[in-house]
């Protein structure tokens, strides 16, 4: 798999805002914030899209979703609510190919997007 930016944050080998890390999840502040609240949670284990995830990932997959409810819980985003987004390849507007949960808070969210 070819290197990314998001494996070189995990490796510090470039500068991020780190909000949490455990063993297996990298979370840090997104470079173009979309809302309010926009963090990006990624496996320190790199995948490439969702599309390359397979059963032996679940567990990870699970990590991801949790770490961002969690974040979001812990800053106060649950109640008035949130978004987590998965963009897979080109038509799902995948620009970075190390998979990531994006979590958006803090406005009023639309639906569809665009
Ligand atoms: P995608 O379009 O792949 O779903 O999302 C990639 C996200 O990564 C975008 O929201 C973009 O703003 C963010 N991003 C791209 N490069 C960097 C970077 O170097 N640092 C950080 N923190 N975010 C980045």
């Amino acid at each position: 798999m070819s290197d990314t930016i998001f494996a070189k944050i995990v490796r510090r080998e470039i500068p991020a805002d780190i909000v949490y890390e455990d063993d297996d999840v990298l979370a840090f502040q997104d470079l173009n914030p979309q809302a309010p609240v926009h963090v990006l949670f990624i496996p320190k284990r790199a995948i490439a899209t969702l599309d390359d995830a397979t059963p032996a990932d679940a567990a990870l997959l699970g990590k991801l979703l949790l770490a961002a409810a969690a974040y979001a819980r812990n800053e106060g985003h649950a109640k008035d609510g949130y978004r987590t987004v998965v963009n897979c390849n080109e038509y799902g507007g995948q620009t970075v190919f190390h998979l990531h949960v994006h979590l958006l808070a803090g406005r009023q969210m639309h639906w569809p997007p665009g």
